[in-house]
């Protein structure tokens, strides 16, 4: 018997009773969250198969009975409020984290997560949390995505982090270390050029440059920094273990040549250290004790944690977790710059990216992207993102808040016989709220859409009165009807509403939409949510957020 026999009944005498069928697929997703294993999918799906069989042979009687017996396993499981699991902190004095992004792009929904995850546990935990700007490739770093990560990152997501640094500030530290390597010789000056270095990596085979003394690379090292050797012939390399299996500690570089100019420091420095090396050093001087990253940085924490030994620097508390895909939009920061210089897309806050800009300038809530961490979990398997998810939960957290309007797009003019002589009316702010807002009924509007679809049918105008709809419409009552329901503008305003594919939809909205401020977030009905994002000539313009 499997694991999760006593679930998977639970799940199909529940589907039974509510649907009066079981699907196999939708009992197999409930497993997840007992902690069931992709892996062993393929085990568990005929054992479900099997359980409906089971059960479809039973009478509504004998499963009720059943049910009532098991029912505690789904509903404790279903109901369960989510948040993030605990972690062990218990070997750690004080829980510090760091938010550590190399600043050369603008972050993304994916980034935003691993971001979130390190700073959520630190407020559960009461600790600290450290912002570092990996900053040390003058040739992809630069002021613009250090603001733009302040803005779109810090300020959107209202993280408050304890202090700031710039790692390029440590420079003349990260040379002493470095020296320190070479006097302990654990690190050469290697001359091999780049295809040289790849090939005797694959191979497992040490070069010559290996071999000098102490005092040569040492000579050698003052020659670098002092700028004598050209760019993309010298590195420094930490010595490994060339036939490592993992090709990270085949002496990996970490120190190189850039010659280019700095956006911090200019030209002062020329020898640049990588990744690794920073990251090992910075963790341990900034008394980081707890890091939450994505397990494809596993292999690298070797080689981190033998720079650490090297140097006698203290070692972190890391938890691993699934990396965040983000589906349906492009991620990469070259393919993105090129559309936006060549204006397919508006910018990096374009509609059709998932950019935090662009989700912030759409009217995603900070709280969703919150919500969205709880509802995923610290998992160890990668995670897909999609706008679907976003929209469902932004969807839930604005609907109860925001007041509707109506906006019709490719207006027509409807001419009514007998129109009851009503000058205003007082036009719900929403379903569920008691609040009305004054709306003067002069001349009338509709949407092309609504009067081709219902041409020659009773509607109602929303809230207003009942019509025959016609190219010469007729009123017929006031009273409220089970008839279609369309919504109408009077005095409309020119509206504009960027949509997710880029595009624009013209048409106009009531006149109280003069009252809103740009970011407000309403709900055009039947229409969907928009957040207004400016008045350009008259013209109110919003984005589009989602249906
Ligand atoms: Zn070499």
């Amino acid at each position: 018997m499997n694991k999760f026999a006593k679930e998977i009944e639970a799940y199909v005498l529940k589907s039974y009773l509510e649907f009066g069928d079981a699907h196999s697929g939708k009992i197999l997703a409930k497993l997840f969250q007992h902690g069931l294993d992709k892996k062993n999918i393929k085990d568990i799906m005929p054992e479900i198969e099997k359980k409906i069989k089971e059960i479809s042979k039973l009478s509504k009687k004998e499963q009720e009975q059943q049910f009532e017996i098991l029912k505690d396993l789904v509903k404790e499981q279903e109901e369960k409020e989510k948040t993030l699991p605990e972690i062990d902190v218990s070997s750690l004095k004080k829980v510090v984290t760091r938010l550590a992004p190399e600043p050369s792009k603008y972050n993304h929904l994916g980034h935003a997560m691993s971001f979130l995850l390190n700073y959520i546990y630190t407020k559960k935990y009461k600790g600290k949390c450290l912002l570092r700007f990996e900053d040390t490739n003058p040739e992809k770093v630069s002021q613009e995505y250090v603001d733009a990560m302040l803005q779109d990152v810090i300020n959107y997501l209202d993280i408050k982090v304890d202090s700031i640094k710039y790692v390029s500030d440590d420079m003349s530290l990260f040379y002493n270390y470095a020296e320190e390597l070479i006097k302990k010789d654990k690190a050469y000056i290697c001359f091999c050029n780049r295809d040289k270095v790849q090939e005797l990596r694959h191979k497992g085979k040490e070069c010559e440059c290996r071999n000098k003394d102490i005092k040569n690379n040492l000579e050698e090292w003052k020659k670098l920094l002092d700028g004598e050797y050209k760019e993309g012939t010298a590195t420094l390399r930490i010595k490994g273990d060339m036939k490592n299996k993992n090709h990270v500690m085949r002496d990996s570089v970490i120190f190189r040549i850039i010659n280019k100019k700095h956006y911090r420091h200019g030209t002062k420095y020329k020898v640049w250290p990588m990744y690794d090396f920073y990251n090992a050093i910075e963790d341990s001087i900034m008394g980081v004790t707890l890091i939450l990253r994505s397990n494809e940085f596993d292999l690298r924490s070797e080689l981190q944690d033998h720079i650490k030994d090297l140097l006698g620097l203290e070692k972190q508390l890391i938890v691993q977790y699934g990396r965040f895909n983000v589906l349906d939009f492009t991620t990469k920061g070259r393919e993105i710059r090129d559309l936006v210089e060549s204006k397919t897309l508006i910018g990096w806050d374009d509609p059709r990216l998932i950019t935090l800009r662009a989700l912030k300038r759409r009217g995603i809530t900070k709280e969703t992207i919150y919500e969205l961490i709880n509802q995923i979990g610290l998992v160890k398997h990668p995670v897909n993102l999609d706008f679907n998810m976003i929209a469902s939960i932004n969807r839930k957290i604005i609907d109860p808040k925001v007041d509707r309007y109506s906006f019709i797009q490719d207006q027509i003019e409807l001419e009514i016989k007998n129109q009851p002589k009503i000058k205003e009316i007082n036009y719900p702010i929403h379903p569920d709220k008691k609040e009305t807002r004054k709306v003067k009924v002069e001349n009338l509007f509709i949407s092309s859409e609504d009067f081709k679809n219902l041409k020659g049918k009773e509607i109602r105008l929303l809230h207003l009165f009942n019509i025959n709809l016609d190219k010469k419409s007729e009123f017929t009552s006031l009273e409220i009807k089970n008839i279609p329901k369309i919504n109408w503008v009077s005095k409309g305003l020119k509206t504009k509403i960027l949509m997710p594919d880029g595009k624009w939809v013209e048409g106009i909205s009531e006149e109280s939409i003069k009252n809103l401020k740009i970011d407000d977030l309403i709900q055009f009905e039947r229409f969907g949510f928009v957040r207004l994002d400016r008045i350009n000539k008259s013209v109110y313009e919003f984005w589009f957020t989602h249906k």
